[in-house]
């Protein structure tokens, strides 16, 4: 989940590209009784132009928590794309821009920031879910009962 910046320009390299996949240590999500399901996958590419580096990608990971409707498990599939930007020092960061120390940037904040902003606030078990029934309470995916309201 690391970027060596010291190591690209030691190779006088400007741009490189990433594939990591990692597990985050804390459940992220505000989406109740949630989770991210295996690990996170992020593939991009960094450019440098001077101290400052700019970071282009991907990420993708597998959110798993209750359907809204029928409260069945149900499978969100997170997929977004980002830009942010890092730099050596700055007193007053704007949105999207981190700081980097020593050479090495730790793309792990920007992740976890770009899931929380990003995250479903509801997901279903399927599209057209039909929910509980709200006179007898079962499952109408699985049965009619027939109630009338
Ligand atoms: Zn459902
Ligand atoms: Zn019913």
């Amino acid at each position: 989940m690391v970027i060596d910046v010291k190591k690209l320009k030691i190779n006088g390299k400007t741009e490189s590209n990433f594939d990591f996949q990692f597990e985050l240590e804390e459940n992220i999500l505000l989406l109740p009784d949630a989770y991210i399901d295996g690990p996170v996958q992020v593939t991009g590419a960094i450019e440098l132009h001077e101290d400052d580096c700019y970071v282009d990608g991907e990420i993708n990971c597998k959110i798993v928590g209750k359907c809204a409707r029928c409260l069945e498990e149900a499978i969100y599939h997170f997929n977004e794309e980002f830009s942010v930007k890092y730099v050596r020092s700055n007193p007053d960061p704007e949105a999207f821009e981190y700081v980097y120390k020593s050479g090495i940037i730790d793309l792990r904040q920007a992740v976890s920031e770009i899931i929380s902003l990003n995250e479903p606030l509801i997901i279903y078990c399927k599209e057209n879910c039909k929910g509980l029934c709200p006179v007898c309470g079962c499952n109408l995916n699985e049965k009619d009962c027939g109630c009338k309201y």
